[in-house]
């Protein structure tokens, strides 16, 4: 998803709600690297979820655009509503969304991330490649600190701080203390059935907690095959046709 900024938006319109949407809207395709002025077709607005999708084709190659506006859910009562404006193409695998950083993250830690997604989207996959095997290697050795690592003791290989890691970081850690609360949770729902509901900082908690676990278990090990893949691939030797 890339966000499209206003400059581009054409033929403005808001409808009786007060949503503010463009008709048309200006964009570079990236199957096919043309800029163009798109119509948005089949458009629907979901008054209650503040979102209006719709979808377009680009003149050029006829890839179908998806288009998403967001709009802001705190607009005073009576002002038009303003989105953000956002584009998918079928090509999206030249375009991360930017990373939102957490306070969670070391400082430097997340302006690598940071770095490394502006440098992908711009193009710069070397510089890019760089920024994110820096941010791994920022992670490892912040969480290895004072257990294998000392402050002279920085001068490691990726590959010799993940062993470092696997060494020496409790990755079992959150679950064993999460095993406990899923025990006071389940008592909770006992303790408080007159009022019925946990409260939603509570839950959104938990949706949370269960997201990382489910990316860990699933995602991560999915990831790391693809990387496996595509390094395969490149050790092709150039004169092997195998492929084509
Ligand atoms: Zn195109």
């Amino acid at each position: 998803m890339r966000i499209i900024p206003e400059s581009h938006w054409r033929n403005l319109e808001a409808d009786a709600a007060g949503f503010v949407y463009p008709h048309r809207v200006r964009v570079k395709c990236e199957e096919c690297d043309a800029w163009s002025v798109v119509a948005l077709e089949n458009a629907s607005t979901n008054a209650a979820a503040f979102l209006r999708t719709a979808s377009g084709t680009c003149p050029s190659c006829e890839v179908v655009f998806q288009f998403l506006l967001k709009y802001d859910t705190k607009t005073p009562k009576g002002n038009q509503k303003r989105a953000v404006l956002l584009l998918s193409t079928g090509v999206s695998e030249k375009y991360i969304m930017p990373h939102e950083g957490s306070s969670a993250i070391d400082e430097r830690i997340n302006k690598l991330l940071s770095e490394a997604v502006q440098s992908f989207n711009a193009g710069r996959y070397g510089e890019s490649s760089n920024q994110i095997r820096r941010a791994l290697e920022g992670s490892l050795k912040k969480s290895l600190h004072g257990k294998a690592l000392s402050d002279g003791d920085q001068q490691k290989t990726l590959h010799a701080l993940i062993n470092l890691a696997v060494q020496h970081v409790d990755f079992s850690d959150p679950l064993k203390k999460l095993a406990i609360l899923a025990k006071d949770i389940g008592n909770m729902g006992s303790h408080f059935n007159d009022d019925g509901d946990p409260s939603p900082e509570l839950v959104r908690e938990q949706i949370e907690a269960t997201k990382y676990i489910v990316s860990y278990l699933f995602e991560l090990p999915n990831s790391i095959s693809e990387m496996q893949a595509l390094i395969d691939d490149n050790k092709r030797p150039v004169g092997d046709l195998s492929k084509l």
